[in-house]
């Protein structure tokens, strides 16, 4: 490539971009079997209500604990196992993790609000024949009602989807599940679409909030999203914001409208446990 270029051009040696091949080849070596060896394990993070403050649930986050490169990131191992499909049974497993933990939150938590959980779906999951079977499946196993569940698909999964590839969400929609759009706005957004697709909430990329993160915010960041919320909420969705990192955007997401907040500044992604305890924080 270097070459091609031409003139007196050369290419510098990345060791990173080196270390980062070796790592994914070892990584797409040890991804078959690692469900069955039990590697993989659940963080939630907290999602929060911006004008009350109260716990409506939980995102299941998926993490990696490898044996020799320690705890491994989705984004370094979902696009693998969506490249061997390995995602299904994964994805499989992840839902029926977060659902039955749902479960018990709400068994041994009598606050205002049942806790929820929120699960995310790749396009390949959402392509799979089985995934309205499963779904209703793992509901039924752990007693959890279908509105306590929400499935996280991105947006630029379902933007160009055909009315047939939606049959599978729209049935799960009609059990009560709800739909997030997720990473909202960091795609082409054809807002038109909002019309058709079966989804109740916007999950707004963090890319929105982060101009606010201190006073005072950027005004164009304020406009966008004041705009999106009231799309959002004139089509009766609701708006949950990524990203929520400091007092001062929790601020001014509220003042926005936005509904939920999900950011390190309420909490990071951490085991069930830690859920739990601000369930019964948010109940006394
Ligand atoms: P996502 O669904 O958009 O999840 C939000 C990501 O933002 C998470 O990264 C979370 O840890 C991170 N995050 C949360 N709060 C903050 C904050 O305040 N600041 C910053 N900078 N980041 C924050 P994570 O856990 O690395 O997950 C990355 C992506 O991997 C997720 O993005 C989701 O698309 C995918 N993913 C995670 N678990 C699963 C899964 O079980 N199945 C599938 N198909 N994808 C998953
Ligand atoms: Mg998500
Ligand atoms: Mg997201
Ligand atoms: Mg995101």
């Amino acid at each position: 490539r270097a070459k091609e270029l031409g003139g007196n051009r050369y290419e510098v040696a990345d060791p990173d971009a080196d270390a980062r091949a070796i790592t994914r080849h070892s990584l797409t070596n040890r991804l078959p079997g690692a469900l069955e060896r039990g590697e993989f394990f659940v963080e939630y993070q907290p999602l929060i209500g911006l004008s009350d403050g109260v716990v409506h649930g939980a995102e299941a986050l998926v993490r990696w604990g490898h044996p020799v490169h320690g705890v491994i990131g989705p984004d370094r191992f979902i696009p693998l196992a969506e490249n061997t499909g390995q995602i299904v049974p994964l994805g499989r497993w992840v839902l029926e993790q977060a659902v039955r933990q749902a479960e018990v939150w709400q068994r041994n938590h009598h606050g205002a609000r049942p806790p929820r959980v929120n699960v995310n779906l790749s396009p390949i999951q959402l392509h799979h024949p089985d995934l309205v079977a499963e779904v209703s499946r793992v509901l039924d196993d752990s007693g959890l009602a279908p509105e306590a569940l929400c499935l996280e698909v991105t947006e630029s999964a379902l933007i160009g989807a055909d009315q047939d590839a939606l049959k599978p969400l729209r049935r799960i929609a009609d059990l009560g599940v709800e739909i997030a759009l997720d990473d909202f706005g960091t795609g082409y957004s054809n807002l038109s679409s909002l019309r058709w697709l079966p989804v109740s909430v916007l999950k707004l990329d963090r890319a929105f909030s982060r101009g606010m993160s201190h006073h005072p915010a950027d005004p164009v960041d304020l406009k966008i999203v004041e705009g999106i919320v009231s799309l959002a909420h004139g089509l009766g969705l609701s708006v949950t914001v990524e990203g929520v990192e400091t007092s001062a955007q929790a601020d001014y997401l509220r003042d926005l409208g936005c509904d939920t907040g999900q950011g390190w500044y309420y909490g990071r992604p951490a085991p069930p446990e830690q859920m739990g305890t601000l369930l019964l924080a948010d109940a006394s």
